[in-house]
This record gives C-alpha cells, structure tokens and sequence, in this order.
C-alpha cells in the first residue's frame, strides 16, 4: 500500500513549523513518530494534502521533572520517557502504562504528544492524562497564539482531539500525585503488542496510617474517551491491605458503557474492567504502602 501523494514540509524551528501550519489551516497534518499516521495513509485512511514533519524542532525534544509535573516536550519518544529516572521516580505510573505500548520498536519512534493528539480509545496515554488531571500545550502562530487545554477536554471522541487546525501541540503536562500515592497499570490484549481489549490505570492514595483516602480509575478501550472513576466510595477509610478490591471493580464495570465490536463483544468488555479494576486497585495499595515504607 502506498500513501496519497502530499506535499512534504520540514521546518526547521518552532516558529517555522507555526508558520506553515498556519498557511496550511485544514489542509496540514503534523507528522512525528509517524507510528499512527502512517499507517493511516498507507490505508488510504487519511489523506492531508501536506505533511509538517516536526522531527528538526529539537527543541520540543525535551522530558523536564520538577517538585510539580513532568512535562514531555512533543518530540520525546515513548521509549526515551519510559526509561527516564527523575521521571519515573516522579510518576511511576508513565512507565507503568508505557511499558504496555505495542513493541520496543514502535516506542522507539512513536512520541507520547503524537499518541495523546491521536486521541485513540484504546491507547495507553491519554487515560494516563486524565487519570492524572494533566493539561496538554498548544501553540498556533501570532500573538497570544499559545493556549493550555485540561486532559477532561482535550480528549473529544475516537481519533478526535480539541487541536484546531493550524495548532500544534508542544507538550503534555503530568501533574505528580501527592505524597502516599501509588499506581498500577493492568490489561488484556489479544496479544503482546496489540491495543488492549480493555485496560486500567488506577491511583490509590494512603493516608499516615495506610488506609485509602482516595482512589481513582481511568479505563481505555471501554468507550470514545477515557472513562474516569471515583473509587472513594469503595474503598475510602479501608486498610491497604485489607480493602474490597471486588467492589472497586464492580463500581468500575457499573461506569463504564462498552459497544460490541469485532474484538469483544460489550459485555466482555465490562467484564474485563470489573475485573482489571480489582486487580489493579490491590496492586495500586501495595504499590503506595511500598513507598510510604521507603520514604520512612
Ligand atoms: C503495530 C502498532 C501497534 C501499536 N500499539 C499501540 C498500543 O498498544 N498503544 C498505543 O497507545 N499506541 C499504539 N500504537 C501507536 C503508537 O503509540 C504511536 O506512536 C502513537 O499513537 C502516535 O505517535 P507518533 O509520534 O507516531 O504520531 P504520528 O503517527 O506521527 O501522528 C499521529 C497523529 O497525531 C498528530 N500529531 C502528532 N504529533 C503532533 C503534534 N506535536 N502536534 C499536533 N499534531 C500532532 C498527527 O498529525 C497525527 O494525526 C501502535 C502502533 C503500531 C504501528
């Protein structure tokens, strides 16, 4: 399969990648990893008349961490993130759900900012945003051309994100959990590599005396966007040790409203959150009363 002929543009700063995309409006798409949007013109699937390939903008190729956040600037490949230390040591859960993207290969080129503007139900990162209350950066040529969008609006249906034509997006921002906070990231796929079936990241957070104080989920493949959802009420107060994981996850598969496809059908689906939430939960408790331990 060959792709539609285009017209192929490669800026060399931020301001000239702004300007052509600018020019281009509707016509433009920004090429990065190349990972999705490749194989989308291959199939015939998506046919921009020009492509802005981002791969000289170096420097967008940037993962910062601070007391905050960790940002990830748009050319930093899911490879180079997972295997960050400061940003591992700050969110744990980036590596955790990265670790899950398709193969080494593929997240070696592919870039986290791509995969979050692809906006696709079944990927990893967005739901990683959202769980996380994280914003993503735009920029558009002109002046006050620059605007930040929460993760709970960026992600609008399947394949659909609020980036406006002529916009690119410079970073992703992952705010840190507070302090007591552990993750996990759990899922099903047909086979290593593959998109899931459906998967979950959760949060559990302890408090002095390692009982939950709050947990949250956000689940992929379950609907159009990232579902998210408040744990609290299942396991709130309960030991780390000791909660009802079984009722997190049926809160879980009561919030989630899958479609059959030609993967699984829906009730499989939110069998599968019912059941990735529980595991996850557990594992998100220990995980947080394991570092609680080495912070003492
Ligand atoms: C076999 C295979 C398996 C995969 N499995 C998974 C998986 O399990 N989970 C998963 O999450 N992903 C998976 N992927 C996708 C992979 O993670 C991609 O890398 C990612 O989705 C897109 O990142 P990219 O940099 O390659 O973006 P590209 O393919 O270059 O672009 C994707 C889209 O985002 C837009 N875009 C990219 N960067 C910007 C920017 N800075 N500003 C504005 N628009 C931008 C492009 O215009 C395009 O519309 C898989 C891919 C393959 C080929």
């Amino acid at each position: 399969m060959k792709p539609p002929v285009f017209d192929y543009h490669r800026p060399g700063t931020v301001a000239e990648a702004l300007a052509v995309l600018a020019e281009l409006g509707h016509q433009g798409k920004v090429l990065a990893g190349g990972q999705s949007l490749v194989p989308l013109l291959n199939m015939r699937l998506a046919a921009p008349a020009h492509l802005v390939d981002v791969n000289r903008l170096g420097e967008l190729d940037e993962v910062t961490s601070d007391a905050g956040a960790v940002r990830v600037g748009a050319l930093a490949r899911h490879a180079r993130v997972e295997h960050d230390r400061e940003a591992f040591a700050a969110i744990p859960l980036l590596r955790q759900a990265i670790g899950d993207i398709a193969h080494p290969t593929i997240r070696n080129r592919g870039t986290v900012v791509g995969s979050l503007v692809h906006a696709d139900p079944a990927a990893e990162l967005p739901a990683v945003l959202v769980l996380l209350g994280g914003t993503m950066e735009l920029a558009r040529a002109g002046n006050g051309g620059r605007r930040q969008v929460a993760a709970a609006d960026f992600f609008v249906g399947p394949l659909e994100s609020a980036l406006h034509p002529g916009e690119l997006a410079t970073a992703a921002v992952f705010p840190r959990s507070p302090a007591g906070t552990g993750s996990a990231w759990v899922e099903v796929a047909r086979r290593h590599g593959d998109y899931a079936i459906c998967g979950v990241g959760v949060l559990v957070t302890l408090d002095q005396g390692l009982r939950v104080e709050a947990a949250r989920a956000a689940c992929i493949s379950v609907g159009p966007v990232p579902v998210p959802i408040d744990l609290t009420d299942a396991l709130g107060g309960k030991p780390h040790d000791a909660a009802d994981w079984a009722a997190a996850g049926r809160l879980a598969a009561a919030a989630v409203d899958p479609e059959d496809d030609i993967h699984a059908t829906a009730a499989y689906r939110r069998h599968l959150a019912g059941v990735l939430t529980t595991r996850a939960t557990r594992a998100a408790a220990a995980h947080a009363a394991q570092r609680a331990e080495a912070a003492r």
